[in-house]
């Protein structure tokens, strides 16, 4: 006889193994829960949200910063069987508007800072985490309205009692770096298999603790709450990120895992963080984690796991260990186990070790698809997912990540990879950080423009000039800046990665032309 597995979710299959282990801890509160008592809470919102979403047609988004009670929402979401659209607290009224719309949100869920902004862009029932008596959800605007559409699914009050593996269950947006955010399609077959894969790698001990401080809106942040659930160990979360309390935090719940972007890890070292002993493992994804920053880190003691996820893979694909960082300059390490990385060149024949092409990823994790039909057919190919990324392995199936195929400039005819050109700036004494874009030029197509962060110190006293001396000497004369502006910080996406067409309007703005 068949297993029936998960029962009907992942904390109530949880909750049985281990009721009296902490679940949960609230950094900024110093609050613990047992799994008895998350489950208790969660069981509870789960009845509040039945007015307002019932079946698995159905879509919640959530609209909150990163705390405990957002990890409520998303298990009460998964124990009613619906679709949850985490929502960008940090993105306009705008845009967010015009998501719930395209999305059709049947409901969404709020805390008092953002129970505004969810009244303004919803066009459906609104319910807040936070109430008076804490007791689980407060109506903000009550359903079954006028106006409001027949849900599809009955809502006849009914829990689901069996967790479909293979139903989306997660509608996760990417950062949106290379464009409009797209709306990825994950099931909880995904993220158990991405669970079950980050353990082969990094190991599960009973006493681990995985702060949280990335946003619970991006798949980095909320991977580490669904494993905790399932591995049955301790998440600790902490609502915002800031160098000196991240790395009080850490010392003081003796935290032995934390997914960081690299700026963040960065901004930690800075402060002058020293980790303790507890920490097994520094996740850093999102963005390349540059080679002075590792150095950085291996003097610090800091168990630095350079990382390449995506959304759409929930998450993880590749993590090296602070070993092969050391051995293998640049490199995010091997696969996960499950997980294929083909490299293919653009007519879509496979390529060998060294050589570099799009990385095609397959396997467990990977998504069924966009919500936009056209998208996924645009995106699958023979081999998997079309990651858009430039990169490389090596005999001994190491990856390296280059760039994106839509970073690459194409000026006069050639290509240039910004990475090669970031690199040789970067290694200028008084260059803190760079990023390098193409722009448009009516002779050459694209010209090469390089936004470049002064040491501290050094701003007010760099001179384009100088760096364009540092360049010749290192670079091909096509692949040398064209524009250079200068910034006290890099744009960024909330995940961290360089928002390029921020940089793009900078470099637009405030660029000195020095191709004469
Ligand atoms: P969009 O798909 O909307 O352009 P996005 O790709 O930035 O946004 P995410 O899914 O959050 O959205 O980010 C995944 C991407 O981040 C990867 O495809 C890759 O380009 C980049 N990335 C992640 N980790 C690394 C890494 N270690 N080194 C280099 N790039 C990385
Ligand atoms: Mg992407």
């Amino acid at each position: 006889e068949p297993i029936d597995w998960p029962t009907r979710d992942l904390l109530s299959h949880r909750v049985s193994a281990t009721p009296d282990a902490t679940a949960l801890v609230d950094a900024d509160e110093d609050e613990e829960r047992t799994y008895e008592e998350f489950d208790l809470r969660v069981e509870s919102v789960t009845e509040r949200l039945e007015p307002v979403v019932s079946g698995p047609d159905d879509r919640l988004g959530i609209l909150m910063g990163t705390r405990v009670a957002f990890a409520e929402v998303y298990f009460a979401a998964m124990r009613r069987g619906v679709t949850v659209v985490p929502l960008n607290v940090r993105e306009t009224a705008a845009e967010l508007e015009a998501k719930a719309g395209r999305l059709a949100l049947d409901a969404v869920v709020c805390e008092s800072e953002t129970e505004g902004l969810a009244l303004e862009i919803a066009d459906c029932p609104v319910v807040s985490v936070d109430e008076p008596d804490h007791d689980a959800v407060r109506p903000v605007r009550p359903g079954g309205g006028a106006g409001q559409p027949d849900r599809s699914v009955a809502g006849d009050g009914s829990i689901a009692t069996t967790l479909e593996r293979d139903r989306t269950h997660l509608l996760m947006f990417t950062s949106g770096t290379s464009g409009e955010p797209k709306a990825v399609r994950l099931t909880v077959g995904n993220l158990v298999a991405s669970a079950t894969a980050s353990a082969f790698r990094l190991g599960v001990l009973p006493d681990d603790r995985w702060l949280c401080c990335l946003p619970m809106y991006h798949m980095g942040g909320l991977a580490p709450i669904v494993r905790s659930t399932l591995y049955g160990t301790t998440a600790v979360i902490q609502r915002a990120f800031d160098p000196r309390e991240t790395a009080r935090v850490i010392d003081e719940y003796d935290i032995t895992g934390v997914s960081l972007v690299p700026t963040m890890c960065k901004r930690l070292l800075e402060a002058g963080w020293e980790p303790p002993e507890s920490l097994r493992f520094a996740l850093l994804g999102g963005a390349p984690a540059s080679r002075e920053l590792l150095e950085r880190c291996r003097e610090r003691g800091v168990p630095a796991h350079p990382t390449y996820g995506m959304t759409e893979t929930a998450s993880q694909i590749a993590t090296a260990t602070p070993a092969e960082t050391a051995t293998h300059e640049g490199t995010v390490g091997r696969p996960l186990s499950g997980t294929d990385v083909t490299v293919v060149d653009e007519e879509g024949t496979v390529l060998g070790p060294g050589e570099q092409g799009e990385l095609v990823v397959s396997g467990p994790t990977v998504t069924p698809g966009y919500l936009d039909g056209d998208r996924t057919d645009a995106a699958f190919g023979d081999h998997g997912l079309h990651t858009g990324d430039v990169g490389y392995r090596d005999e001994g199936g190491r990856l390296w990540v280059l760039n994106r195929r839509s970073d690459r400039i194409v000026t006069g005819g050639e290509n240039v990879d910004p990475g090669e050109v970031v690199a040789a700036l970067r290694v200028h004494p008084a260059v803190d950080d760079a990023a390098v874009v193409g722009l448009s030029d009516p002779e050459w197509g694209e010209r090469v423009a390089a936004l470049v962060v002064p040491e501290a110190g050094a701003a007010g006293s760099l001179e384009p000039a100088s760096l364009l001396a540092h360049c010749d000497e290192r670079l091909a004369g096509f692949k040398r800046p064209k524009t250079i502006g200068f910034c006290d910080a890099l744009p960024r996406t909330a995940s961290g990665t360089v928002d390029r067409e921020a940089v793009r309007e900078r470099l637009r703005a405030d660029g000195t032309d020095i191709s004469g």
